[in-house]
């Protein structure tokens, strides 16, 4: 075997030399790739150790606001309460005349009824009765409120409504019957503003708004009625209905403390339709005409002439506790008794409805088993219902 050239060999050599400098290349490469890639990782560590850092840093804030949320949980269950808030200038939330005319003592039994009945309502509701305080805020102008009480019989002359408010301010550390003073706008603002702020208060479990009779307030209150949770959280005081407008906006809750705001009548007149001379009261208004005539079966028996009465309607509960005299406005005349002779007569609507109160009395001369033929006695004559429609 021939030995190699040495041509051979150098190229050899050089062929060697070459794989040997694509090695320390690759190699050079390799640890370039090396050191770039522990660059990297050193750079995401350190950057995971500072957001670790701020996630605990967060974590402590959130524990804090946590305790103290805590604490101000506790704090505010330790004092809930209910709002009772009333717009007291309003016709339908005016104090029953047997507390408004008895000055302070009306006003502690008014307080006393006020803070029973709103408990009463709040076991309704499932509110936790017992630990929740009452706290009540009614507005009103005293001196026109009292001038309008004495005027159409809701107050005996003589009583004041400032004595009144001090019995049923003392009674309950949480009541305030306030005077506003003269001024349309001004128990509007204060109903409103409180009511915007106590809506907001969480330790405020639910509020009682007696300010539902009038139309100024529903774009006020459509606000509320909007938002589902505030809404759920009031209720509307209401006495003979709630305004249409307000009625409309969708809240859910109403409730009626007949024991505490006097009913209101559907019509209000002049008091000066209440005649009174030495020997009783005098109804010039009176329809009594429809009384008549005695109405008579095919035995001759006095039967009742159907009226057209709804006997669900909520209007019979407020005649019932008005306390009218039948005789007075009904048959128009009235010898003098203890009844309420001074709000306005009837419309026909009105007039049928206390006719049909009165039937729940049986007529005397019937009980007896006598016949009565007097074409204006308004009491009842046929045993069994009071002869409503059912429609209206
Ligand atoms: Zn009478
Ligand atoms: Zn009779």
């Amino acid at each position: 075997m021939a030995t190699k050239s040495l041509g051979h060999v150098v190229d050899d050599y050089r062929a060697r030399h070459g794989r040997f400098k694509d090695i320390a290349v690759e190699k050079d490469d390799m640890i370039s790739e090396l050191i770039e890639q522990l660059e990297k990782s050193r750079l995401e560590c350190r950057q995971k150790a500072l957001d670790l850092e701020s996630e605990r840093a967060e974590r402590r804030r959130h524990q804090g606001r946590v305790e103290e949320l805590e604490t101000l949980t506790r704090s505010q269950n330790g004092r809930a309460f209910v709002l009772v808030l009333i717009d007291a200038d309003a016709d339908d939330y005016i104090f029953h005349e047997k507390f408004l005319s008895k000055n302070e003592g009306g006003g502690k039994h008014a307080a006393d009824e006020l803070h029973a009945r709103t408990k009463d309502y709040l076991r309704l509701l499932n509110v936790d009765a017992t630990n929740t305080e009452v706290i009540v805020k009614a507005y009103a102008d005293f001196k026109g409120l009292q001038t309008a009480c004495l005027k159409n019989g809701k107050m005996k002359n003589g009583a004041s409504l400032s004595l009144f408010a001090h019995g049923f301010n003392q009674r309950q550390g949480l009541f305030d019957f306030v005077d506003i003073g003269a001024g349309k706008e001004g128990v509007d603002n204060k109903v409103r503003e409180c009511l915007s702020f106590f809506v907001g208060n969480w330790q405020c479990k639910h509020i009682v708004l007696g300010a539902c009779h009038d139309s100024g307030y529903a774009s006020f209150l459509g606000k509320f009625a909007a938002d589902v949770s505030t809404r759920d959280r009031i209720t509307l005081l209401y006495n003979n209905a709630i305004h249409p407008r307000i009625a409309a906006l969708g809240f859910q809750k109403t409730v009626r403390l007949d024991t505490v705001f006097a009913p209101r009548l559907l019509v209000e007149l002049p008091a000066s339709a209440t005649v009174f001379s030495g020997n009783g009261y005098t109804n010039p208004f009176t329809l009594s005409e429809r009384l008549g005539p005695v109405l008579r079966d095919t035995e001759g028996k006095r039967i009742d002439k159907k009226l057209k009465v709804d006997a669900r309607t909520s209007y019979l509960n407020v005649l019932r506790g008005s306390k009218l005299c039948y005789y007075y406005y009904l048959r128009g005349r009235c010898q003098g008794c203890d009844m309420n002779h001074t709000p306005p007569p009837f419309k026909a609507r009105e007039f049928d409805c206390l006719w049909y109160v009165a039937r729940e009395g049986m007529c005397r001369k019937i009980e007896k088993g006598e016949d009565c033929d007097d074409p204006k006695c308004f009491y009842r004559h046929e045993i069994g219902c009071q002869k409503g429609s059912g429609t209206v």
